[in-house]
């Protein structure tokens, strides 16, 4: 009974407090928006809002050759990359995204450093998110798998072994640019590689480049998602993205 009296007086000071300084715990609720239900998947399976983009043979609507025309690569099963017929796309286009992808480098280990397993994720066409065999293969720290290619190694190295199928689920913001094409605010990039975070919020110093600095240039609102033939046989599959 004390104690309930003891409560009573501090709800009654702490009321008194609120009013005091004319201020009330509904003034700060929200009540402007109500978030839209979306039902999660199971086991990595899309939610039901996302937008699927691979799944199967059938999916292969969503993509053409980065230079235009039918998908060439291997989509019996998988999407497998065959190597030398180009990088493909999506038909669509996408600025602000999260995409969840499972890939796997070939088994049977052929080449090293760079040459082993390697393939990417371009968004907008430009910004390389790098696929690599990074089970014990020695490479620059910005050339991993995880890494923003040739800007940022990833935080640890969460690779599985060859012939295992990985996740990559990605945190994507398109940069801005100002009318004058200027850019207005940087690309960044989040990632999660098996459930362990390896990009936080990074943020991008411009499109991938190969050789010399990377630097920001003008381009749409919104572009295609890019997968690389590096002619080494990874495969993908569950492939789904959510516009944010
Ligand atoms: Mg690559």
């Amino acid at each position: 009974m004390k104690n309930m009296k003891n409560i009573l007086s501090l709800l009654v000071l702490a009321l008194f407090i609120s009013e005091i300084h004319g201020q009330k715990p509904q003034d700060t609720e929200d009540w402007s928006r109500k978030p839209n239900v979306v039902t999660p998947g199971e086991k990595n399976k899309p939610p039901s809002d996302a937008i699927v983009l691979y799944s199967g043979k059938q999916d292969l609507i969503n993509w053409v050759q980065e230079k235009g025309g039918p998908v060439k690569w291997d989509a019996d099963t998988f999407l497998t990359v065959v190597g030398k017929t180009g990088n493909i796309k999506t038909i669509k286009s996408f600025g602000d995204v999260q995409l969840h992808i499972e890939w796997r480098s070939p088994l049977k280990i052929i080449g090293n450093g760079q040459n082993r397993g390697n393939s990417g994720i371009y968004f907008m066409l430009e910004y390389e998110l790098q696929i690599l065999d990074s089970w014990e293969n020695e490479t620059y720290t910005n050339g991993f798998a995880g890494s923003i290619y040739k800007q940022f190694g990833p935080l640890v190295n969460a690779s599985l072994q060859p012939g295992q199928w990985q996740t990559y689920d990605v945190i994507f913001t398109a940069p801005r640019f100002n009318e004058d094409k200027t850019l207005k605010s940087p690309a960044y990039i989040t990632l999660i590689h098996n459930g362990i975070l390896v990009q936080n919020h990074t943020e991008l110093k411009g499109q991938t480049e190969n050789i010399g600095k990377p630097a920001y240039k003008f381009h749409e609102d919104k572009l295609p998602l890019m997968l690389q033939d590096h002619n080494c046989s990874v495969s993908y599959r569950n492939i789904w993205i959510r516009e944010l």
